[in-house]
């Protein structure tokens, strides 16, 4: 069954922790849910999107003016089947790694330091320590307005440095299966607490939303922040991180506004001192990024 729930804000399902009221929020796995929510939203000339876990989004002080789907997924239908491992989209890339782990099956472990939900990973075409999730991506079950949900194999896909199609055709991954290699849990248990020894000592640890910027061709955007003197400029709560100028962290009641007119402010003196724009990575739910 779907539920329809009490309003909470969107600083409450984003890891930034910041943002205003949710209008309508529905979670549910049924598909033919999601597609009435779609249409009476599409009806009533309203916005719709699909929230994964919140690990890449910054989300407006005012909210989001429409309806907000977030799937309702149950871990008791994964499945393994040879060297792949089937999974619901809503669930998060390290459940789901464990899974295949137990079912002996590696070669995922970088998904796993990856915060944030199957879908979310297809979407952004998410990727850390050398691998990308198109690499070990199947095909994913898509719904789209308006259409039953079909099988798209990982090869129609269009995936690109943290992109995939889904990001100019608005649609919902349902379920994903993810092509694993035969490993003994031991070793990937190994290398998944490597990565987050990894992590835990290079990224910060206050409320972010990962990397904020794409790197640009041949160059790193934190190096690009970090040599134009920016780690540790901050606008409110809102904060370059000293540890890693990527990062923008939230170090108390950060607004939206404050994160966003930091994030433009990065952008305009990057471009002074090195004469490269950088792009955003993290997206807006009901704002659009770098434009305060
Ligand atoms: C500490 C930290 C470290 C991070 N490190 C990395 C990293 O190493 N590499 C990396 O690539 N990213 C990283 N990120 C960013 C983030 O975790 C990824 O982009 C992640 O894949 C987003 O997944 P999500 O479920 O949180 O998506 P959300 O943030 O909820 O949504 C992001 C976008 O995906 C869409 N989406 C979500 N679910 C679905 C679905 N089921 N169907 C269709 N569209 C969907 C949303 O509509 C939205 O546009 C990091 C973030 C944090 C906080």
């Amino acid at each position: 069954m779907p539920s329809a729930l009490a309003p909470k804000t969107l600083a409450s399902l984003t890891t930034w922790r910041v943002g205003g009221p949710i209008r309508r929020l529905v979670e549910t796995s049924d598909p033919a849910v999601l597609s009435d929510e779609i249409n009476g939203a599409l009806d009533r000339g309203e916005p719709w999107t699909i929230l994964g876990k919140g690990s890449n989004l910054l989300a407006a002080d005012e909210g989001f003016p429409g309806t907000i789907l977030r799937l309702q997924d149950d871990v008791r239908r994964i499945r393994i089947s040879g060297h792949e491992i089937h999974a619901p989209a809503g669930l998060t890339n390290s459940l789901v790694v464990k899974a295949a782990m137990n079912g002996g099956l590696g070669h995922l472990a970088f998904l796993s330091s990856i915060p944030g939900s199957l879908g979310g990973a297809v979407f952004m075409n998410a990727g850390a320590h050398g691998l990308q999730t198109h690499e070990v991506l199947s095909r994913a079950l898509v719904l789209m307005p308006g259409a039953t949900p079909e099988w798209v194999p990982a090869e129609e896909m269009a995936f690109a440095y943290r992109h995939s199609i889904l990001q100019q055709r608005q649609g919902i991954v349902l379920e994903v299966v993810l092509k694993g290699r035969p490993t003994s849990p031991d070793e990937t248990r190994a290398e998944i607490q490597a990565l987050a020894a990894w992590r835990r000592k290079r990224q910060p640890q206050e409320p972010s939303a990962g990397s904020v910027f794409r790197n640009p061709e041949g160059t790193s955007a934190g190096h690009l922040i970090e040599s134009a003197g920016l780690k540790g400029l901050r606008i409110g709560d809102a904060m370059v991180s000293p540890m890693h100028a990527n990062f923008i962290v939230n170090i108390g009641e950060a607004t939206a506004t404050d994160t966003n007119r930091l994030i433009a402010t990065v952008m305009d003196r990057v471009e002074e001192v090195h004469g490269i724009r950088m792009h955003p990575e993290v997206r807006g739910l009901g704002l659009e990024v770098g434009c305060p």
